[in-house]
Order: C-alpha cells, then sequence, then structure tokens
C-alpha cells in the first residue's frame, strides 16, 4: 500500500562529466520502472536543470537538496518550489542534518519549508534523526517528537501520502555505522506511531526512509523491515553499483 523509495542525495558533489558518467550508468542499470518503488537523484541546484534532462524518458527523478520557505522576491540565493517545479523537480529534501547542524535550520524553519513545498507539488522529503549523545542519553524519541511535533503543527490535516519521512540517525551518515535493521525498524515504529497525530491514515500511507550509511549490502536486511520503506542514500548514490544495488535491494 506505500511505495518504496530509494533517494540519493549527492550532498556538494558533482561536475557536469561526472554527472553525465554517473546517469549513462545508473540509466542502463535501471532501464525500467518496477511497480511500487521509485527512484531518485537529488544534485545541486546548479545542476538540477540538466540532470532532468538526462533522466527523460527513465524511471529516475530528480529533486532539490533544499528549497525555499518563500515564493519570490528579495531573497538573494534562494530557490523556491515553483522554480523547482518549473525545471521538473519532483522531490525536495527538506531539513537534512548538515542543514541543520551546520546552516542553523530550526524544526520551525524545516516546518515552514515543507509547508512551502506543499503547496507548490513538490514531494518533501523530511528528513529527522537524533545525535549519537541524544541516543546515548536515551533521548531518540523526545528528539523524534520535536521535530515531527513542528512539521505536524505547521501541517494540522497533512493529506495522506503528500509527505515523505526520512529518518537519519546523525551518528549513521557518512560514517559507515550504519544501524542495524532491527533498530531501525524499532525507531521507525516509533516514528508511524508518532505519525497517528495527523491521523491513521495519514501514518500509514506515510513512506518512513532509512538514511545513514545504507550500502548495497545492507539494503535488503533494512528494507526488508515492516516500517522501513526504502533509503535516503549520501555516498553510495555517487557509485553506479552501489545505488543500482540498493534500488534492486527495494521490494
Ligand atoms: C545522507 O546524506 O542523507 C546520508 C544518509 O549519507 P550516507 O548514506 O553517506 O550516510
Amino acid at each position: 500500500m506505500r511505495k518504496t523509495y530509494v533517494i540519493g542525495n549527492w550532498k556538494m558533489n558533482g561536475s557536469k562529466a561526472a554527472n553525465k558518467a554517473l546517469l549513462d550508468g545508473l540509466k542502463a542499470a535501471v532501464p525500467a520502472a518496477r511497480a511500487g518503488v521509485e527512484i531518485a537523484v537529488c544534485p545541486t541546484f546548479v545542476y538540477l536543470d540538466s540532470v532532468v534532462a538526462q533522466v527523460a524518458g527513465s524511471p529516475i527523478g530528480v529533486g532539490s537538496q533544499d528549497v525555499s520557505e518563500y515564493d519570490k522576491g528579495a531573497y538573494t540565493g534562494e530557490v523556491p518550489v515553483s522554480q523547482l517545479k518549473d525545471i521538473g523537480a519532483t522531490y525536495a529534501i527538506i531539513g537534512h542534518s548538515e542543514r541543520r547542524s551546520l546552516f542553523g535550520e530550526t524544526d520551525e524553519w524545516v516546518a515552514k519549508k515543507t509547508v512551502a513545498a506543499l503547496a507548490g507539488g513538490l514531494v518533501p522529503v523530511v528528513c529527522i534523526g537524533e545525535l549519537e549523545a541524544e541516543r546515548e542519553g536515551g533521548l531518540t524519541e523526545k528528539v523524534l517528537a520535536t521535530q515531527l511535533d513542528a512539521v505536524l503543527a505547521a501541517i494540522p490535516a497533512p493529506v495522506p501520502g503528500s509527505i515523505v519521512i526520512a529518518y537519519e540517525p546523525v551518528w549513521a551518515i557518512g560514517t559507515g555505522k550504519s544501524a542495524t535493521p532491527e533498530m531501525a525498524q524499532e525507531t521507525h515504529a516509533f516514528i508511524r506511531n508518532y505519525l497517528k497525530k495527523g491521523g491513521e491514515e495519514f501514518a500509514a500511507k506515510t513512506a518512513i526512509l532509512y538514511g545513514g550509511s545504507v550500502k548495497a549490502n545492507n539494503a535488503a536486511g533494512l528494507f526488508a523491515k515492516a516500517d522501513i520503506d526504502g533509503g535516503l542514500v549520501g555516498g553510495a548514490s555517487l557509485i553506479v553499483e552501489e545505488f543500482a544495488g540498493i534500488y534492486n535491494a527495494a521490494a
């Protein structure tokens, strides 16, 4: 009933030549769509237009790594939802832990961006996750609840299936230390239950992706869990065999 998503976050990597090589490889490795499984890549803003053109006719979708909460006007450096829609993007990653920790994005700011994405017709991929010290201190659920509350307060009647959540324990991002499938499932089940604040149907239909050192060799174990609906993938999305392997591990 829920779709599975495999979304690659290229972060601040890429060049015209590197993107072409990666996409050529990916298009060959993923020649046809599979029912119920979505695949997408998220390059930096400057390459979005060209990546959209390069994946045309393939199953690969495109998303941004961030988006502005504003529509238009005097907001130097910002990129609005309308422009992302205009060039053919489908998704926007919002509230990635690097944006929260390095660029000061707050829960409220993440919520505003999520509202803007929904209003403009982009699928927000809202990232939440705890720091290592928070997990060790037994605060994981409290942290996730606070992050989710901000979004749920901003969207009091969320449309079931309109938002994707990415649970990314910060200690697992780019570290090679993935959560075990059991550990991730336990947290995903907590998140799904918490999403009932937005309604039973909303909770049941929201895809909850896992992110944090997902690789071709650990994806199947993670994706087999009941409440893990795919992955948000950083480093491994830059390697054709890895990313295609993760996509193939998705049911
Ligand atoms: C990410 O950046 O969202 C991520 C999960 O990175 P990695 O897969 O490299 O841990």
